[in-house]
Formats: structure tokens, sequence, C-alpha cells
């Protein structure tokens, strides 16, 4: 078997790599939208999105021959295993030919499937089947295994792949400081994994330009949000984060808990919540006591026309809370929230003196041009504080990994060298 790095040597986001059986088994692991383009700008919003000659002319695409339907009657590739749900990693997954199927662990599904009824009309890979749990897929000649990590997608998956007596890991994107942490501990003593030829790892935090990772462990980003509630009794607690980062609002339900609130979160999280239920029951439910969820119009006109009145309903009746009682009684609230154009218009309505912001996302973000709530908070004298803990591996994680498996090679990936 052979291997070849398509992109992400030299760059985070874009990741895709292309592994050949001895018998010609192709299969992509990975086919992600670049997170920036050639001068480092922001890519317009739903670039991925766009139709596939566009990328391919404009170089968004890679020119693979074989992957795409535009181009190609006869598909050169057996497979895509798509490691999790970030757009980096399964953006452009869709654009290939719709003979081609694309794997995934059950939560990166999951994911999808929000996706296609939160982002418009958002295409989505033709072929999307499940990946088995911790078993092998043949594929051709290729043994296919995802491996569970921890990252800030849920169900993340490394992967395995095996054949003609030799074994490649990708690590997909992991770490060891989150609340499932201890997956990456049982990578370091899995047995799969003694003898590999090749290890294809992320560096993320070993780029020279790495900052805005945040606090070390998840734990932190709890303690620090309990120490700022806490300081703040009369105040609203608005974290600003991912509603696809399962840890983080794990944490911020216990952050609420330890200091007598209820968390706050919005319908469209309330749904992601509910599809990711099957992942294990630490996931905070809208049917839980001390769980309330807002309603914004375009959220829910979403789910009402994808069919899900029901839904809508149901939460409805058991958690809403309307934004008016939050601006009643700031303090007795901590919310899990999103940093978009939409929620300035809940801070108006608390008022920046009864109002904590935090943002709870990766620093970068804050850099780029479109930033509606660093925009209020800065036009409002609001401090915003700075709490979080990144989806990537510390170098020293990265270390004992590389120590532990010992592979016959290692490929930095997901970085930049600077
Ligand atoms: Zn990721």
């Amino acid at each position: 078997m052979n291997y070849e790095i398509l992109r992400g040597r030299d760059q985070i986001g874009g990741s895709c790599v292309k592994v050949t059986g001895d018998d010609g088994t192709r299969i992509l692991l990975d086919v992600g939208m670049p997170l920036y383009d050639e001068e480092h700008g922001d890519f317009p919003f739903g670039m991925h999105q766009r139709p596939t000659q566009e990328l391919l002319d404009k170089g968004v695409l890679l020119d693979i021959p074989g992957l795409y339907a535009a181009n190609t009657d006869e598909p050169a590739f057996d497979a895509i295993i798509v490691t999790h749900s970030h757009l980096d990693h399964y953006g452009l997954a869709h654009h290939a030919h719709p003979a081609i199927p694309v794997y995934a662990s059950a939560g990166t599904l999951a994911i999808l499937e929000v996706n296609r009824i939160f982002q418009g009309e958002a295409a989505q890979p033709a072929v999307l089947r499940p990946l088995p749990e911790d078993a092998p897929l043949p594929i051709g000649s290729l043994m296919v295994t995802g491996i569970p990590v921890d990252h800030s997608a849920p169900d993340s998956r490394a992967v395995l792949v095996e054949a003609d007596g030799q074994k490649l890991l990708y690590s997909g994107d992991l770490r060891a400081h989150g609340r499932t942490g201890y997956r990456f501990e049982n990578l370091l003593k899995d047995e799969r994994l003694q003898g590999l030829d090749w290890l294809i790892l992320e560096n993320t935090t070993r780029s020279p330009s790495a900052s805005g990772h945040g606090y070390a462990r998840e734990d932190d980003v709890e303690n620090e949000l309990v120490g700022l509630a806490t300081a703040n009794p009369d105040k609203l607690i608005a974290v600003m984060a991912s509603a696809q980062n399962l840890d983080r609002v794990v944490s911020c339900h216990h952050a609420a808990k330890r200091t007598g609130r209820l968390l706050v979160i919005d319908v469209y999280q309330a749904y992601v919540l509910m599809k990711l239920k099957g992942l294990s029951d630490a996931i905070p439910q809208y049917t839980w006591d001390d769980v309330r969820v807002v309603f914004t119009h375009s959220q829910r006109e979403k789910l009402v026309e994808h069919g899900l009145l029901d839904v809508v309903n149901a939460i409805a009746r058991v958690a809403h809370v309307k934004s008016g009682e939050l601006a009643a009684e700031p303090g007795r609230y901590l919310m899990d929230g999103r940093a978009n154009s939409k929620i300035p218009k809940l801070f108006e309505l608390v008022g920046r003196d009864h109002l904590e912001l935090v943002w709870s996302m990766w620093g970068g973000y804050l850099k780029r041009d479109y930033s509606p709530v660093r925009d209020w908070a800065q036009a409002n004298g609001l401090t915003l504080h700075r709490i979080h803990s990144g989806g990537h591996a510390w170098p020293e994680d990265l270390d004992r990994l590389e120590a532990a498996l010992h592979p016959g090679k290692i490929e930095a990936v997901h970085w930049e060298k600077g």
C-alpha cells in the first residue's frame, strides 16, 4: 500500500490523504475545505457549496483525477472516510462522484444531518454510510478501522488502514485534555496500533503561529466559568461557543449547576444535543430540569420547514424561556450561545450592565472581518473574557503519542511550519 498527502502538509485545514492498495483500491481520508485562501484571507460564507468547476478553477478543490462527478463518469475511488464533522475535514466531500460512498461515525453523520436542516439546502454527500464501531471495514484490499478519539467535534475518529502487511494511522484531529481524554490514553496502549509503518499526525499546536488555543484542559474552562459567575451573581453569563462542541456545553452545564443557575441553550443547540443523545448520558438535554431553551425565529422556521414542528412544540412545552425572562433575572442564567448577527439583540435587551460576555472558541475567529459579538462588545465597552480550551493535543501529548507508537515514519499534517 502507499499514501499521498494531497493537502495539509503545510496548512491547518483542507485535509486530504489518498491511500492506495497494491490491488489498486483507492480511498481518501477526509476531503476538507481549506480554512483560508492563498493570501490568508477569509473565504466568502458558503464557499464550499459553490459549483465544482468554479472551486476547481479557484484551486479550492484539488485537481484529483477520477474524483468529481463534474468531470468523470468512472470514479477512480472506492470510498471516502471522514474523520469528523469539522468543515476543514469533510466540507468538500459532496463534490465527489455520487457513486463513491462516504463513511463516518454515527455522531458525524448526525451532525451532517443537522447541518442539512440549519444551513439552507446545503449539498451533502449522496451516499453516507456508518463506519463500523471499532471494527474493521473491508474496502477492496484495504481494512479500514475508525478509532474513537477525543476532539472538540462529537464522535471523532482516527483511521487505521491495514493492507499488504502494512499499517497506516491517520490521526484526524485529536487531543488528550477533553472530557473523553481517556480515549487518547487508550491509543497509547492499543495493540492494533503497534508496529505502525506510518503515522500521519496532526501537529496544530506545534505550529510556530499556534495561539488562541486557550486553557490547558476542558476542566479549566468549567472552573473559570464558575469563577466568573460567582463574581457576578446578578449578571447573565453569555458564553459564545460552537453548538456542536459537546464538552463545552457540559462545562457550561456544570458551571451553571455549581453556581445555582439554569443553563440556557438555543433551539438549534437543543436539536443538536437531542440528535447526539445516544453518544453519552452526560450530554445535556432540553428535558432536564435545569435546562432552558431560547427560540429565535430563523432557527424555529428551519425546523418547521423540515417537518419538525412536533419537535419544536415538544421543546417549547417543557423548556421555553423568553428573552424578557433572561433580562428580568439575568443572574439566574448561564447561556451557551451562538456568536451570530442575531444575538446582539438579546444583549441589548439584557443591557450591558447586566452581562458578562465570554468568548469560548478559537481566538483566531476574533481576527476575522465579520465578528458581530466582538464588534458589539467593543461598541459597548465590554470585555470579552477569553475562556476556551482547544481541540488539539498539546505538544507534550503529541510527544507521548509518538513515543508510545514509535512508527516507522511520522508525517506532520494540519500545521504551518511558519
Ligand atoms: Zn477538527
